[in-house]
């Protein structure tokens, strides 16, 4: 259970909630006499394509300032899914594509540091993007030249190959991640068609 020491209302150490002798998955606050959740938090991204590249920001805020990411962030409220990561992504990288146009692509839980992601996907013509307040830098990088070796959250490494590798078979699926921290399985829900499928863009 990821840390939560003390009561966000009124401040007071939180315990752990006993039912019945059994500990449930979130704390309690015995002044407020309620349960107080870390429900865990929704990251949204965006996986930008240009032929065989993929778009990369480099963070310019901390945590891991310096270091690399697909553009992404929390989810807001009052936001869609797609919403959030149309914002982060012209945030962050000065694209700014209707969230209409970004396609699902990838869920993902990590229970580890007690979050879910969900990950659209995009094509753009250009390799245009202008770094904004929050980024150092960003750039399309092809799988060869992207900076694994600088890259802010390395758990997520995997479904970036991922990544890559569906847009060098001309191919997106829909796939499902699962993280912990003994095992990391990626599923594909929905396969992909090939280019000049069914299938929009
Ligand atoms: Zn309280």
């Amino acid at each position: 259970m990821a840390p939560m020491s003390y009561c966000p209302e009124c401040g007071n150490r939180l315990e752990r909630h006993l039912v019945g002798g059994e500990e449930r998955r979130h704390w309690f606050c015995r002044a407020c006499g309620v349960p107080r959740h870390d429900h865990p938090l929704v990251v949204v991204t965006c996986f930008v394509a240009c032929d065989q590249q993929l778009l990369w920001v480099q963070r310019e805020l901390e945590p891991k300032r310096g270091l690399w990411a697909i553009p992404g962030g929390f989810l807001e409220s009052g936001e869609t899914l797609a919403q959030g990561a149309a914002r982060e992504l012209g945030e962050e990288a000065g694209i700014w594509l209707p969230p209409e146009q970004l396609q699902l692509y990838m869920t993902g839980s990590i229970t580890f540091i007690n979050q879910v992601y969900v990950a659209f996907r995009a094509t753009v013509d250009s390799v245009d993007c202008k770094p904004g307040v929050e980024s150092r830098a960003c750039g399309f990088f092809s799988r060869r030249d992207c900076p694994w070796e600088e890259v802010a959250y390395p758990e997520v490494n995997d479904s970036i190959r991922q990544v890559y590798a569906d847009m060098e078979r001309g191919a997106f699926g829909i796939w499902e991640a699962q993280m912990s921290e003994q095992r990391y399985a990626l599923r594909e829900v929905r396969q992909g068609l090939q280019q000049g499928g069914q299938e929009g863009r």
